[in-house]
């Protein structure tokens, strides 16, 4: 298959932003002194990175500070509790700086940096050490956080690794090379995708990147290389005009060219975003290697909780040869408060919007949880002489025997996660070992 040939302008080169640019793009862009002063104090605790396409291009400038882009990049009040908001705002009044140190790290610590057990249930081991840098926590897929690609083009407010943008060692997931993912892959022939992760692993140059990946080629059992980003929406010329773009499709096409396949799982939040020249451009691009696109979000308050967002998207998605895929819930870490969306206003919005696709853009699941025994899809709300229901069912899970097999959890208004739910104490036993808050740990960790 012959690549599409670039015949996008040259943006210049990538010049992003961050809490040392704060003035100047308050300046630039006359945010208010309150705006400012949130911004300020919530990147100190929480990431804080834009670049110039996403000023220039997504953000529309005449509606903030209520545009769901701004509400996507830009740090805002509410995003903390407001006594920590507060107590940041005196310390940094102060020019306090080990008071910081300590609230922030404390703040931090309060945020469930890695939720669903990630740091102890999902960390594969060889030869009784564990691998840094590696999540196995479905028989058929290993998670790979090349080291070098654990920033991105941006940063969204809701992230849910925020964890690894802030610069503690602890709280990062890095790997310092492949050599110790295709031992075991070797190992463990069960494992037939590999999801290349971060961050965004776009953020490597290509020549990095094929030293990540070429590795995996020897691995016969490895059928599927995917790779998570979001640098269609926030970076498109890494596929278009950046100096290694057609390097970087060259490497697609050499990866589907020895027998496997790309999936380029592509995270768009609002269909603006799909809405340039140059991301059409990218997307084309991207799949005249092969590789197919599949795109994911998560359901954000004042982002994209509204259902015409999400049939935009999932329309513009599948017009562009895209798969609509996950619908997900925002998961329980950093300012999940803030963002989260009752379970049953999100089931209400998947719906809506669903109704309103054409067949086959109706591949999109939602909305899902990731949660600790498996991806709990909620399939509606059931209403019974004996009261109402959630229905739900587990798509994914560590013990495979899980999945598929319906089950169902007490209507609650407010619920925005699993362990918000009260779990029918009718459903199947080990459905309700695995899914009750009380079950004190998920089961073992795949093995081969
Ligand atoms: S692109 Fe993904 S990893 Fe990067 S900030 Fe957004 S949600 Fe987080």
């Amino acid at each position: 298959m012959s690549l599409l040939v670039s015949t996008t302008s040259d943006p210049g080169r990538f010049r992003s932003f961050g809490p040392h640019h704060i003035d100047e793009l308050g300046a630039r862009y006359g945010l208010s002194a309150d705006n400012v002063r949130a911004i300020r104090t919530i990147s100190r605790v929480l990431p804080f990175r834009v670049n110039e396409y996403v000023l220039s291009h997504l953000i529309d400038w005449d509606r903030i500070p209520d545009d769901p882009i701004f509400r996507l990049v830009f740090p805002q009040r509410g995003m903390l509790a407001a006594a920590d908001e507060r107590l940041l705002g005196d310390l940094l009044g102060a020019g306090d700086r080990t008071g910081l140190r300590v609230e922030v790290a404390r703040i931090r610590a309060g945020l469930n940096p890695h939720p669903s057990g990630q740091q102890q249930h999902n960390v594969p081991h060889l030869d009784g050490h564990e691998l840094p840098g590696m999540q196995h926590k479905y028989r058929e897929t290993v998670l790979y956080f090349p080291q070098q690609g654990q920033t991105c083009h941006a940063y969204c407010t809701y992230c849910f690794r925020w964890a690894q943008f802030v610069g503690d060692a602890d709280l990062r997931f890095a790997a310092p090379g492949p050599e110790q993912l295709v031992t075991y892959l070797h190992r463990h022939p069960a494992v037939t995708d590999v999801l290349v992760t971060g961050g965004d692993p776009m953020i490597m140059s290509t020549e990095r990147l094929r030293s990540h990946v070429e590795p995996l080629l020897r691995v016969d059992t490895v059928r599927t290389v995917r790779f998570g980003t979001k640098a269609v929406a926030y970076w498109p010329y890494r596929f278009v005009s950046d100096s290694d773009a057609d390097d970087l499709l060259r490497l697609f096409a050499q990866v589907v060219a020895a027998g496997r396949n790309v999936a380029v799982m592509a995270h768009f939040s609002h269909p603006r975003e799909l809405a340039t020249e140059i991301a059409t451009r990218a997307i084309a691009r991207i799949r005249s290697t092969g590789a197919v696109v599949y795109c994911q979000a998560p359901l954000i308050r004042y982002v994209n909780d509204d259902p015409h967002a999400w049939s935009d998207m999932w329309r513009a998605e599948l017009a562009l040869g895209a798969v609509p895929y996950y619908m997900f819930v925002e998961r329980d870490t950093g300012p999940r408060d803030y963002f989260q969306v009752p379970l049953t206003r999100a089931a209400d919005i998947f719906r809506t919007a669903y109704q309103d696709l054409p067949g086959l853009a109706r591949t999109v699941r939602g909305p899902v949880m990731s949660a600790t025994p498996g991806k709990v899809l909620v399939d509606g709300v059931e209403r019974t002489p004996h009261g109402e229901f959630f229905q739900l069912r587990l798509i994914q899970a560590r013990d495979r025997r899980l999945v598929g097999r319906p089950f169902r959890a007490r209507w609650s208004a407010d619920a925005a996660w699993l362990s918000d739910l009260q779990i029918d104490p009718a459903a199947p036993a080990d459905i309700l070992a695995a899914v009750s808050p009380s079950a004190a740990r998920p089961g073992a960790a795949v093995t081969a």
